[in-house]
């Protein structure tokens, strides 16, 4: 279980927990779960939620349960279990044996609801979904009664017996709730509890046609679970009374607890699983882990670790009031994250080729550097150094503005960890002006040492040895929404940031990188965090940019040229 913090997290569900814990309400026990749908892939709200009944079960000594809640045959499959029990453990958390899914409780759940029958409290409805809905009444309206809700017990039994035997045509009948028309909360105006729906499930195959509604399966799913808090999402806020309505009248001894909190939104994100199917299927990305998606699979291909999005979870807290989170917030994390594991490397994005003049041809000089600036324990490697290098194009300006510290006409320049270099001239581009090569003198006495004369160069850059480094693709990733709240828009397509991927195809690595496997992070110095992707194979590197540097683009990180 993680739980590296010292402090431990406080919030009101917390409090709840304690304040039961106090009156010995469950039996001292905490048990909680993470249900998600097999729909779609898991994303970073789901990360959220993942974070806290994980983190509640590990904090009180109690257990959580992964439980896939597939009591909706449509649009479930095995592929998004798989993904989902792959994207969990690798956020760090451990079910043990507590792996469950609800389609195995279909029988129980069937006779829970022959129960609520014999009681008087189900009733067989043969309205349509059209007339079920309206006549359910509207906020200021209450509700008609279905002409069918005082069947008899022996008719209802039957009638349900025969929907689960297959006489009927979907939707002809419904099995309902015998509540309230009359209700202030529309969801306990006698709610359908069991549909006919002809559709093969990824488990259970054609052996049901009839599936349990969600507001039915997931309360008793908690109960048959042992769950004492049953952490939601605050759009079920109205469905709480249901919920206890339901385990009040089937389950004796303990029950299951509802507690809502706020979901995560993010910005420039949409964290809807029927909107992130929708960029998946019409190709706005490439499949769930394209590293611009919010789904932890991509996050994971974009090279973000498990603990900057426990951290990032962590940080933003559980409340009671939505809100949307800014998403620098989790790129800080990452960040912060990487700051302290990521190896520094030297990789060129846009090369300029760059001669030393007076430096002898074919020499090549090692050059050691710290694999991090601040842990020893990461290590040294070696760089070599030759006449003929690339530095980025944008670290030589012909028409420099005054406080440039880099390289322009008349200007000198430290090459990181190497030498002091000075202008010596350009060649251009016959046709274009565009200026393709640059010379440069280097002054032998100062490798890691000031000019003879002690004044200070200012601008450090980085660079390889043309003969001693790698070719990569590079892909730079930016928002995938050129708007704060792509997520409050219907058309949200229509806010796509045309700009979300750019691939450079003519980037140079050190030498160092030539095997790096997939889903390797690194510092690029200056330029920001990078993962070896995925795509990666023996000829070909790719890397994704995970995150830039604190910095802007092109400045020099203070952290890695000190
Ligand atoms: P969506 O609303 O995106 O379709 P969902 O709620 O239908 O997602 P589920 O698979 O049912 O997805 O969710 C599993 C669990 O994750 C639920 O307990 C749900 O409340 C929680 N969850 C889903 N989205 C978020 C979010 N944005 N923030 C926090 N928790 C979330
Ligand atoms: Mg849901």
């Amino acid at each position: 279980m993680t739980q590296s913090a010292t402090i431990l997290p406080s919030d009101f569900i917390r409090d709840i927990i304690d304040d039961d814990l106090r009156t010995n309400k469950h039996k001292a026990c905490v048990a909680t779960r993470f249900p998600p749908e097999p729909n779609g892939y898991i994303h970073i709200g789901h990360a959220k939620s993942v974070c806290l009944n994980f983190g509640i079960a590990g904090q009180y000594q109690g257990t959580c349960n992964l439980r896939l809640d597939d009591t909706d045959p449509l649009g479930e499959s095995m592929e998004y279990v798989e993904s989902i029990i792959r994207d969990v453990r690798w956020l760090g958390f451990d079910w043990g044996e507590r792996l469950f899914y609800a389609s195995d409780y279909f029988e129980k759940l069937y006779s829970f609801a022959v129960e609520l029958i014999k009681t008087g409290n189900a009733y067989v409805c043969s309205l349509n979904a059209d007339d079920v809905r309206e006549q359910r009444g509207t906020f200021t309206e209450p509700g008609r009664e279905s002409p069918y809700r005082n069947r008899s017990v022996a008719e209802n039994l039957d009638m349900f017996s025969r929907m689960r035997a297959g006489e009927f045509a979907d939707g002809a009948h419904t099995l309902r709730a015998k509540i309230d028309m009359a209700s202030p909360n529309i969801v306990l105006r006698d709610p359908v509890i069991y549909r006919i729906k002809r559709e093969p499930h990824y488990r259970t195959e054609t052996k049901w046609v009839i599936y349990p509604m969600y507001d039915f399966a997931h309360c008793l799913s908690d109960a048959l679970e042992g769950i004492t808090y049953s952490i939601c999402t605050l759009e079920f806020e109205n469905n709480r009374p249901l919920y206890d309505w339901i385990v009040e009248r089937l389950i004796t001894g303990s029950r299951p607890q509802q507690i809502e909190f706020a979901r995560l939104n993010l910005s420039y994100t949409v964290l809807s699983k029927r909107r992130l199917i929708e960029l998946v299927k019409k190709n706005y990305v490439q499949g769930w882990d394209d590293p611009r998606m919010p789904t932890v699979t991509g996050m994971r291909r974009r090279g973000y670790t498990p603990e900057a999005i426990r951290n990032f979870c962590a940080q933003i807290g559980v409340a009671k009031n939505d809100n949307l989170i800014d998403v620098s917030l989790l790129e800080h994390c990452v960040r912060e994250d990487l700051n302290n594991r990521a190896p520094r490397v030297m990789s060129v994005l846009r090369p300029l080729r760059l001669v030393i003049d007076n430096y002898p041809e074919n020499q090549v000089e090692e050059f050691e550097f710290a694999n991090h600036p601040q842990n020893p324990d990461m290590g040294t490697r070696q760089v070599s150094f030759s006449k003929v290098l690339y530095i980025e194009q944008d670290d030589f300006q012909e028409n420099p503005p005054k406080k440039y510290h880099r390289l322009g006409p008349g200007r000198e320049v430290r090459l990181r960890n190497a030498y002091v270099i000075k202008f010596a001239g350009t060649v251009k581009d016959e046709k274009t002006g565009e200026v393709i090569e640059l010379h440069c003198t280097y002054d032998p006495q100062t490798r890691n040492a000031p000019p003879a004369d002690g004044h200070k160069v200012q601008g450090v850059i980085h660079w390889v040895s043309a003969e001693h480094c790698v070719p990569a693709v590079v892909r730079l990733y930016d928002r995938l929404f050129s708007i704060d709240n792509p997520g409050s828009e219907e058309d949200f397509t229509k806010y796509l940031n045309p700009h979300s991927l750019e691939t450079l195809t003519t980037c140079y690595a050190e030498l160092s990188l030539k095997n790096a496997k997939p889903g390797s992070q690194y510092q690029f110095e200056r330029l920001g965090y990078f993962c070896t992707d995925l795509d990666t194979t023996a000829k070909q590197l790719v890397f994704n940019r995970i995150v830039a540097l604190r910095d802007s683009w092109g400045k020099v990180n203070k952290e890695s040229t000190t």
